[in-house]
């Protein structure tokens, strides 16, 4: 089917769920209209108002975990396991910033002058459109629009095409949980409608999780508009392993880090650096985990690796894959598409991976591994920095001190010693390089969509 619109076909056996055509422009006017209204109202709600419907929504969040789950599971193709840990993710970030966000968006006193009393209030600024990506269809929307609406704010998200369902549900979610109508919306738009909605004055800002292409385009719309953005782009994440590394437990990290979601992870490694001694031995216990992973249908709750999202994408992995055999990877696992219905990718590992070749240079955003050999430490610095992007890394050492320094050398917005890159409501996530500007969650998500006034009472 063509429809001008978004298009929910379950990954895993291609059959169509819903078809969902665009807003027409007038919707998109009385959208706009009522989420402005509803920003009004909600920026005049006390803060103690706020929280309670906060609260409320990590609760019906929960109540529906099974049709949130199954909705995301039939859409994208996450393990259905997976998919309920979504939810309860998206419900425990909610009452964590139900928590902790009151004191963080407090006025803040500032010791001027003891005759004065100065503050900084942090207030919103108005209705904020969120594009989001289908790779997590609830949390990525949830880890934008808790720290963006806690502070008055208003929330307008434009997902991507293949999970309007999630978008839907969200949405009524939100309003169950008591939030005023229209001010969590929904806009089901083509680009070009995108583009006017950024430029239009009843939107303050933009903030995009997707590609460099996609956060490219929509900044420089924004950036035209003399509006904020933030983007959340992608990742090539390095996966260091060092020669006095726990190798076993590296293995069983590097394997979740790479593999979960199908690999469609923004902050999974990706490029795995392993310092020379410990290359062979890392390599051979790595393949075989790879080996074993059980590959199928994502209602299954013992499945671990679901299909790709897309046709598209499955087809513009293999296509990295193979080019990047042809500049001289070799084959260690998989490397195929699994033949018959849905888009399954084989877990595939690629070894000898230098700069120069595409599983290095480019985000690879599927189940694919791609190992590089380090000569010593400075080497494999050197190889973790080579990248366009930097938004996570992943430090394996028995050395702790040591990797403290090193992380200081390592151009990305996060390090995980000994772990994987995971994000936590407490800590800020985003990227430096082309992984974007900006952050979500914590102190610093709470106060990126809001207006810091300076107060000054003599
Ligand atoms: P994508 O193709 O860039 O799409 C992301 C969103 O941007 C979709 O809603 C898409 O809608 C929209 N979009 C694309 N081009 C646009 C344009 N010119 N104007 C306005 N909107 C536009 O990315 P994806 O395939 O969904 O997601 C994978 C990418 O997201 C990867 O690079 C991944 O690393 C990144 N990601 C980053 C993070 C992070 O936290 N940093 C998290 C998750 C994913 P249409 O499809 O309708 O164009």
């Amino acid at each position: 089917v063509y429809v001008d619109g978004g298009v929910s076909r379950n990954p895993a056996n291609d059959e169509l769920i819903a078809t969902y055509p665009y807003q027409t422009s007038d919707d998109v006017e009385r959208m706009l209209d009522a989420n402005s209204a509803a920003f009004r109202m909600w920026r005049a709600t006390p803060m103690s108002e706020r929280v309670i419907v906060y609260r409320r929504l990590a609760t019906v969040l929960r109540d529906r975990t099974e049709r949130l789950a199954s909705v995301i599971t039939a859409e994208m193709g996450k393990p259905i396991v997976a998919a309920r840990a979504e939810v309860e993710k998206c419900a425990a970030t909610i009452d964590w910033i139900a928590a902790n966000g009151p004191a963080i968006l407090a006025d803040e006193p500032v010791p001027v002058d003891a005759n004065d009393q100065v503050h900084v209030s942090y207030l919103p600024i108005g209705s904020i459109l969120a594009v989001m990506p289908w790779n997590f269809p609830l949390w990525q929307v949830v880890r934008a629009s808790g720290p963006i609406m806690l502070s008055g704010n208003g929330f307008i998200l434009k997902h991507a095409p293949n999970v309007m369902g999630a978008a839907y549900a969200l949405e009524e979610a939100y309003e169950a949980a008591g939030f005023p109508k229209g001010l969590f919306a929904n806009l089901n738009s083509d680009n070009a409608t995108v583009a006017h909605v950024i430029e239009d004055s009843r939107v303050a800002a933009v903030t995009l999780t997707g590609s460099m292409r996609a956060g490219a385009a929509v900044a420089s719309t924004a950036a035209r508009a003399l509006k904020k953005s933030l983007l959340e782009l992608g990742g090539s994440d390095a996966f260091i392993v060092l020669a006095d590394a726990n190798i076993e437990l590296a293995v069983e990290a590097a394997i979740h880090a790479r593999f979960q979601n199908s690999g469609q992870v923004c902050l999974a490694a990706k490029r795995f650096i392993l310092e020379r001694p410990i290359a062979d031995q890392f390599t051979r216990k790595f393949v075989e985990a790879a080996r074993t992973l059980k590959i199928g249908d994502p209602t299954d709750t013992s499945t671990q690796i679901g299909p790709m999202a897309r046709k598209d994408l499955r087809d513009e992995l293999h296509d990295q894959v193979e080019r990047s055999l042809a500049e001289g990877a070799t084959l260690l696992l998989g490397g195929k598409k699994v033949p018959g219905a849905g888009n399954f990718y084989e877990p595939t590992v690629l070894g000898d991976v230098a700069p120069g070749m595409t599983a290095f240079d480019e985000e690879t955003f599927g189940p694919v591994a791609a190992i590089a050999i380090a000569d010593d430490l400075e080497h494999a610095i050197e190889l973790a920095n080579t990248s366009d992007y930097g938004l996570g890394g992943n430090l394996w050492t028995s050395d702790t001190e040591r990797a403290q320094r090193i992380a200081r050398r390592l151009d990305t917005g996060g390090v995980f010693i000994n772990g994987f890159s995971a994000s936590n409501p407490r800590i800020p996530v985003g990227g430096v390089k082309k992984s974007g500007y900006g952050r979500e969650l914590s102190h610093f998500g709470l106060r990126e969509f809001t207006n810091a006034q300076a107060v000054w009472i003599r």
